[in-house]
């Protein structure tokens, strides 16, 4: 077991807004960046100590990238595992090629999911017209018909009701393999993040509510206003997830909680999380600092929030917003470099705090 010490060299996968601030944290603790990615001047890059602008199957900047870093993470699980063998090759990736296999395609997911007995959507693979009417059969209405692979924000997913059309469903799908997943009637959406390092010492952060608009994260609320024993029990199956899957790193879970209080995985994120940002000011740990301490081998920071919190997505033009959020003292305001305020793309986010007896409201 390697443990990097303060002084060396992290690279990482991805150049948006993770990686930022992820390179910051490592800053903050005395490491040096390198970030690998396809954009220039991206929100990453802008902090790091180095960049490397290419693709993720350029075998020749790939390797002197590897080779200039003692170890490599990635903000993004969408990076080719091909990559991911290639670079472990040279260096320790962390989590490694077996953790993104798994949390790239919807089906291996919710399989691995319901093999530790853990409750998910019903769903059904769906790789032909035939098999999606088989689907819709078994499944019911209504229901999610999502791209397996690639997938992301609500992307590459279509709602089936009754009324549908599948010939035409199938045909915009353009035979891309996907699921078809129950539509889960939940009272909240819930997340926890988890790390553990590479001695298998674990640590999570509470769980948080998530609420949405267009498919896109809106508002985080710390604590989710949940009765303990749930929260629990979300946490338990948070780390049961990071031990089985052997993680190195950071991975945040997002649950259902149903009108019968129970708990149902949607998704997996191998890397920090959105609905972690709120860490950076309420806990003790962020998942930034927690996220270079785990793929470094250093002991875990303790996650303990010392506040509530509630954590805002500026998303595009919210961002405009950014003088008025000022004026209020009480708001932390994290922007992340982005030249171009495209509508859906998150721009940068806004933390408030509250005391721990307070009720966090959006
Ligand atoms: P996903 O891309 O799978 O994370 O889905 C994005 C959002 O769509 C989720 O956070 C939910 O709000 C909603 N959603 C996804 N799958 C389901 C489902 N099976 N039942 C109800 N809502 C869902």
């Amino acid at each position: 077991m390697t443990t990097i010490s303060p002084g060396g060299h992290i690279g990482i996968l991805g150049d948006g807004q993770l990686g930022r601030m992820m390179a910051i944290a490592a800053a903050e603790m005395g490491y040096f960046v390198h970030i690998y990615g396809p954009e220039k001047d991206s929100p990453a890059a802008q902090v790091s100590h180095r960049s490397t602008v290419a693709s993720y199957s350029d075998r020749d900047a790939l390797s002197a990238f590897a080779k200039s870093v003692d170890v490599v993470t990635l903000e993004f699980e969408n990076i080719p595992t091909e990559t991911v063998d290639f670079l472990s090759g040279i260096v320790p990736v962390r989590p490694g090629a077996k953790v993104l296999e798994i949390t790239q395609d919807r089906l291996l997911e919710k399989s691995f999911i319901n093999s530790l007995g853990i409750g998910t959507a019903i769903f059904s693979n769906v790789e032909s017209m035939e098999e999606l009417i088989q689907a819709v059969r078994q499944v019911k209405t209504p229901a999610i018909l999502k791209t397996r692979r690639l997938g992301y924000d609500g992307k590459g997913q279509v709602k089936i009701t009754g009324a549908n059309d599948l010939d035409k469903v199938w045909a915009d799908m353009n035979n891309t393999p996907s699921i078809l997943e129950g539509l889960v009637s939940f009272k909240m959406e819930i997340s926890v993040i988890v790390a553990r390092n590479p001695a298998g010492e674990i640590a999570a952060f509470c769980p948080v509510e998530n609420r949405h608009k267009n498919h896109i994260l809106d508002v985080t609320l710390a604590p989710a206003d949940v009765p303990d024993w749930l929260a629990e029990k979300a946490v338990e199956i948070a780390e049961k997830i990071a031990m089985k899957l052997d993680l190195v790193g950071m991975i945040a879970v997002e649950m259902f909680v149903t009108k019968d209080n129970q708990i149902l995985v949607n998704e997996l994120a191998p890397r920090p999380h959105n609905s972690g940002h709120w860490t950076i000011e309420g806990c003790a740990t962020s998942q930034f600092r927690q996220i270079i301490r785990a793929v470094c081998g250093l002991p875990l920071g303790d996650p303990t929030r010392h506040s509530n919190a509630v954590m805002t997505n500026l998303i595009g033009d919210d961002v405009q917003r950014w003088g008025t959020l000022l004026e209020d003292p009480e708001n932390s305001l994290h922007l992340y470099g982005k030249a171009e305020a495209r509508d859906g793309r998150k721009m940068g986010h806004v933390t408030r705090l509250y005391p721990l007896n307070q009720k966090p409201k959006a």
